[in-house]
Parts: structure tokens; sequence; C-alpha cells
């Protein structure tokens, strides 16, 4: 049977798709759960700021876009949903929590097992009573190390992915965290190829980021396009893991968007970082560096595919 992703608009077969973009944002509230008004938006105007740049990004070749934005930084499935009528890219919704300061009160008292079969039902029925299945789990470590409340999470994630055979997909920065919440996930009995290392660009030492491609993980280098990275050491970044032998475990994304309910027009404060940077600079920059066509398909197309998958 193929394998399929779940995307907003239902069940999508992976054979289908070209290049997915594995970690972006479209709606995101950092103001935390508690705040008033929180994660609420007129889905009129979030499709007016954000479908230009959905547009864009399938006019430069997208097929798929994984949206990171959890619970507790303003998961909003009704207004994904507006996207998705708008925009021809499959929308990817996460089910999961972000880091513990983000925790909603509901979701700190939850045990590890109820946590577990909530997150089992977003993924296998459907997110707040629709039918809409959340295509993986998202979480986040605080970043001096997994807190008690993120190593239940994490826990409660390995039990919802063995059963449902989701992917873990973490906010992780730096090798250190890294390694301690794979031991947490090994333990638990996570296979860590349904592990996703996110943000694996900020561990500078690439000794760390193959260590960790050799145990499994998918690691997920976030910042293309972003202005606060190097895109010339993301580049080498990538040449190495290539040449090491770890061209399975490779995934590219902007780590771009969103609307920002927090301000009256809808953008971020930095300002809206659309998702193209891969296709029109990023990937021919690897071309240009040596790296061959079939090797960009093989991570910017079937990486993600694998590691969504159902
Ligand atoms: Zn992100």
């Amino acid at each position: 049977m193929t394998k399929k992703i779940h995307t907003i608009k239902g069940s999508v077969e992976i054979d289908s798709l070209g290049l997915i973009l594995p970690h972006e944002h479209l709606f995101t509230d950092l103001r935390g759960p508690l705040v008033v008004g929180y994660a609420q938006a007129e889905p009129e105007g979030v499709v007016w700021v954000v479908g230009p740049f959905l547009a864009d990004a399938f006019a430069a070749g997208a097929t798929a876009l994984v949206e990171c934005s959890t619970v507790g930084v303003g998961r909003n499935i009704s207004i994904l949903q507006n996207l998705a009528e708008v925009s021809p890219i499959h929308i990817i919704a996460p089910t999961g929590v972000y880091r513990d300061a983000f925790i909603p009160p509901w979701l700190r008292e939850i045990n590890e097992a109820d946590l577990a079969k909530l997150w089992i039902d977003e993924l296998t029925e459907g997110i707040e009573g629709t039918s809409i299945r959340a295509g993986f789990i998202k979480l986040a470590m605080s970043d001096d190390g997994p807190t008690a409340l993120e190593i239940r999470n994490l826990r409660a994630a390995v039990k919802a992915s063995q059963i449902t055979g989701a992917v873990i997909a973490s906010h992780t920065i730096g090798g250190r965290v890294t390694n301690e919440e794979m031991d947490v996930l090994e333990e638990a009995g996570l296979d860590l190829h349904r592990f996703i290392w996110i943000h694996a660009q900020t561990e500078s030492n690439i000794d760390v980021l193959k260590e960790a491609a050799q145990r499994g993980a998918f690691v997920e280098l976030d910042s293309v396009g972003a202005p606060h990275q190097s895109q010339k050491d993301l580049i080498e970044t990538v040449v190495a893991l290539i040449e090491a032998g770890y061209i399975d475990q490779i995934l590219l994304s902007h780590d771009a968007g969103w609307y920002n309910p927090a301000n009256s027009d809808g953008l971020p404060n930095e300002g809206f970082r659309g998702y193209t940077a891969l296709t029109k600079e990023f990937l021919p920059a690897l071309s240009a560096r040596g790296i061959s066509e079939e090797l960009v398909r093989h991570i910017t197309v079937h990486n993600p595919a694998r590691a969504f998958a159902f």
C-alpha cells in the first residue's frame, strides 16, 4: 500500500508529491496561551496576508508545507482550513505541544497516558472535533535541557508514535540537549528513524550532527534564507553530511512566515519572510557546489515524504 501523509484536506499519497517544506509557519502566536486573544484572528485577514506567500511557494515548486506552530504557540485549525482552501499546497498540521513555558494549564495536569491518548486521537480521528488528522507530533525542549514536563511529553509522544507511526519533530537548540532528548526517546522505545531534530544548525560541531544522523535521526537544517544564518555555512553543513553518507537524514526548510495575531496588520515584527529562498537561491547554490539534481531531489522530496509518511 502506498504511504500517505495527513493534510488539512485529507490523505495524500506520498508518490504524488514533489518538493516538501518540512518546517514552516503560517499562523503563530508567541505570546503564549494565557494572553487574552491568544491564537485568534479573522480568517479573511490571515488569508489576505499569508495567501500570496503560499502562492509564491507553489509557483516556486513547493507541493506541501508542514505547519510547525503547535498548541501553545497558536495552532488554529480553522485558520489552517481557510488557508488550505485558497492554496493548492498541501498543508500538514501538528499535534503535540510547545516547550514548558508555553504549555497551557490543562496540558500541565494531564498524565502521560492520557496525553498519549489525546495525541493518538488527533493523529487518527481528528483535531478538536474536526475530521482533520494531525500529520506529526511537534514538541520543543527548553534551551537548558528537557524539564520534567518535557520528559513526560517525550514519553507520551513515543507511545503515540509507536501506535500511529507518526514522526516526532522537536525544536531543540544545540547538540547537548538533543543527545539528552534522544536518550529519553530511545529509553522509551523509539527507533530514532522516527525523530526529527529541529534547528540542528544551532549546533556548530558537525560531528555532533553526524552522530545524531548515525543514531537514525533526521537532521533538519531549517534556517534557509534566514538573515541571521550564513547560507554559505549552511551549504557546507549539507555538503559535509552528504559526504559523510547521511543523504537519507537531511531535511531543509526556512522556518519562515507567519501571520502574527499580536499585531493589527498581522505581520511579524521582523517582517514576513516567504517560502521561496530554498528553491530560488539555496538549491541552485547547492548545485553550483557540485550536488547533483538527483541528490537535491532525494533531500527535498524523498526525505520529507519518508519522514511524514504513515
Ligand atoms: Zn519553527
